[in-house]
């Protein structure tokens, strides 16, 4: 299929140095000493048969996808976004710790607008359009999802640069464009899910609707 090919040709990507650079050089924490880095671009994961959400964040995490080589994977972030996928009846287990957890997805397919962790979480202009261009708009055609949910405003303006249209960010709502919905929720970062901007609830609901835009 298209998606082994895809993978075994990103994880060889070096286009953006000072990425490249960054992501081989993040030192392990303590609690992860006896963990092997991934240190390479992260690869998307999910239900490859019957890929109709696809959920797009910024990019790896350094300690999260950055690690264990599956994106939302073995962070924070992943932690809640995983208990909502869980209650939504999407994944079958409630967390997502490394790429042999036994996590498998329904309907779901996991990606980012950027595969490698930029420093302090911020690619730069042209380190985003690299990797749309290089990437993600390959990856959304070959993916060809009926719903999107967008986690945080930079995944939205990737999601918005790879198809060419023009839109607001606002949480929990959504645009449509060509057939596909395209719903907008804040990043599930513990910025938002510590201070209660987020809660699983919210992201609970915004999954049902895709779910039952999708046909899921
Ligand atoms: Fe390649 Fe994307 Fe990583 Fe840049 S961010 S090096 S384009 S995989």
């Amino acid at each position: 299929s298209w998606y082994n090919d895809f993978i075994s040709k990103l994880i060889e990507c070096r286009a953006c140095p000072r990425l490249v650079s960054y992501r081989e050089r993040v030192k392990p924490l303590p609690r992860f000493m006896n963990d092997r880095y991934w240190l390479r671009p992260v690869p998307p994961w999910g239900d490859l048969n019957n890929a109709r959400i696809m959920i797009v964040g910024l990019a790896p995490a350094a300690h999260g996808g950055n690690r264990t080589g599956r994106m939302f994977t073995g962070d924070s972030s992943a932690q809640f976004l995983f208990r909502a996928l869980y209650e939504a009846g999407l994944s079958n287990k409630p967390y997502s710790i490394s790429r042999n957890d036994g996590v498998t997805l329904k309907c779901i397919y996991i990606t980012s607008v950027v595969k490698c962790v930029p420093p302090n979480n911020r690619p730069s202009n042209e380190e985003l359009h690299t990797c749309i261009g290089n990437w993600f708009r390959y990856e959304l055609e070959h993916v060809g999802p009926r719903a999107i949910i967008a986690l945080g405003h930079i995944a939205f303006l990737g999601i918005k640069l790879a198809l060419g249209i023009r839109a607001e960010f606002r949480h929990s709502e959504y645009i449509d464009f060509n057939g596909i919905r395209i719903f907008m929720s804040y990043h599930p970062s513990p910025r938002n899910t510590n201070t209660g901007r987020l809660r699983i609830r919210d992201l609970v609901n915004i999954l049902r609707m895709a779910m039952e835009y999708s046909g899921c």
